[in-house]
């Protein structure tokens, strides 16, 4: 039987899935067990949209879909947490199964200590992740980079410090990242910085770091985080819908290093990154003239997964002045003090920026320094924030009396 902190190696056991998965068709395979055997009422799924540049979510509750969903996408930078919050009502009601990269364990994590996830409720299948990079991103390196057309690829893969593209006609090429990072392409910035590779936070943390030569395509590296996960993958095999075995010990050693030296990219890029926005009084100019350029769009605080709040506070005229554009830097202060102590550097709100503003850089600078001061780390645990006022008794009976979900409500009902 298998159990939590387990290692192991799974493969789907339908032949199809196994073809059509990313490493061993062992997420799609427990995802499909997970609705056959009613253990979930739905599967939240990532799949692709008109290309392989752009990522849909799939909310599926056929079990013969999920085989639509099995690939990995590196150019899909969504963040489905605040979905399920939107959407899906928190899990409240219903259980679904959801696959996470680390920015998306992170920000379930923060949205279910605030109480707009309900986790009892949720499969959490992680995916190991060395990086995603943005779809324009994408297309703009392979044609100036690769020198290749972006709508001739097929296929492409982050794998042993390079990425591969396959082109229709079958021709491969590769480049290493880090080549590709220091003359700006590649990863994103905030990927470039992230910490979290192996989602440990979820039930299972699945990837191919670690599969031995000769299991290549045949197997998924599953760690087994927690009971939970160890039960989806007992019941998955009891029903004969995948095998698995333990990890090969040399691939356990290969992970275990290919981590740390992730972990140590990370940092001197996230070094290099924080240092090239200055200290003190230079970093804050420099982050006014960037925010310059804002449109107030909202898309920042719109896909945020820390800004869920019914009135935002950069709405209330006396705070921010209406039609103001670009609008005044209390705007942008507003967001750095509600969110900095709990910022997961998603990199949602540089992503989706219309005008391209580095938030997530400042942001994540910013958590930094915060957590440095006061030793939170937000999305490792469900530890609460510094600033959680919603845990205070009285905060939390005006939130429960009036159904309000704005934790940080200092300026009570002053319009
Ligand atoms: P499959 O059966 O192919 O199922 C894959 C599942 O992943 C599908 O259900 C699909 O919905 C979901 N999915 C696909 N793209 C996304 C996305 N962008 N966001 C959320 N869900 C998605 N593993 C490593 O060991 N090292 C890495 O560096 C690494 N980097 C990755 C980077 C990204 C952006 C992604 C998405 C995955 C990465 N993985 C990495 C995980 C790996 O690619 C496989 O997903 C994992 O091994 C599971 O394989 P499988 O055959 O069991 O999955
Ligand atoms: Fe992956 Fe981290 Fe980037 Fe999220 S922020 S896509 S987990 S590297
Ligand atoms: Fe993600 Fe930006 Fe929010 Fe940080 S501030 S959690 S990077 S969207
Ligand atoms: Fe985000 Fe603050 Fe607005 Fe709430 S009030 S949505 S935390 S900026
Ligand atoms: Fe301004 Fe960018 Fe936020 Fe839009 S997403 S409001 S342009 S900072």
């Amino acid at each position: 039987m298998v159990a939590k902190g387990d290692l192991l190696y799974v493969s789907a056991a339908d032949a199809a899935m196994l073809e059509k998965g990313e490493s061993g068709g062992a997420v799609s395979a427990l995802l499909k067990y997970a609705l056959e055997s009613g253990t979930v009422d739905a599967v939240l799924a990532v799949k692709k949209g008109y290309d392989l540049y752009e990522s849909r979510p799939a909310v599926i509750t056929d079990p013969e879909e999920i085989a639509e969903t099995a690939g990995s996408l590196h150019c899909g930078t969504l963040l489905v947490p605040k979905l399920i919050k939107k959407f899906l009502d928190g899990a409240r009601n219903k259980k679904i199964a959801v696959t996470l990269k680390g920015c998306d364990a992170k920000a379930m994590y923060e949205l279910a200590k605030r109480n707009q996830i309900n986790l009892d409720n949720v499969y959490m299948i992680g995916l190991n992740c060395g990086g995603s990079i943005s779809p324009v991103a994408a297309r703009k390196m392979i044609e100036q980079k690769f020198g290749l057309d972006p709508d001739d690829i097929v296929k492409e893969e982050i794998d042993k410090g390079e990425c591969t593209v396959i082109t229709k006609d079958g021709e491969h090429k590769s480049v290493k990242i880090d080549e590709l990072e220091e003359e700006g392409y590649g990863r994103r910035t905030n990927c470039q910085r992230c910490k979290t590779k192996i989602p440990r936070q979820c039930d299972l943390a699945c990837g191919n770091w670690g599969v031995v030569e000769g299991k290549s395509g045949k197997v998924t590296f599953i760690e087994v985080c927690s009971e939970k996960g160890a039960e989806l993958i007992n019941g998955a095999a009891g029903k004969k819908a995948v095998t698995s075995e333990k990890a090969d010990p040399k691939g356990v050693e290969v992970r275990k290093s290919i981590e740390k030296s992730m972990l140590e990219l990370s940092d001197k890029r996230t070094s290099e990154q924080f240092a090239a926005l200055g200290e003190g009084r230079e970093r804050l100019e420099f982050i006014m003239a960037e925010t310059s350029r804002c449109i107030k769009c909202y898309q920042c605080i719109e896909n945020c997964p820390i800004c869920y709040c019914v009135e935002c506070s950069t709405k209330k005229p006396h705070l921010v002045t209406p039609g103001q554009l670009p609008p005044p830097f209390i705007f942008h202060l507003i967001r750095y003090t509600h969110i900095a102590d709990s910022c997961i550097n998603c990199g949602q709100c540089e992503e989706l920026c219309a005008m391209d503003i580095p938030n997530a850089l400042y942001m994540h600078s910013l958590q930094m320094e915060m957590q440095e001061m006061f030793g939170y780390e937000p999305g490792v645990n469900l530890d609460l924030p510094v600033l959680a006022l919603v845990e205070e008794p009285a905060e939390r009976k005006r939130l429960s009396d009036t159904g309000d979900d704005q934790i940080f409500n200092i300026f009570g009902d002053k319009e």
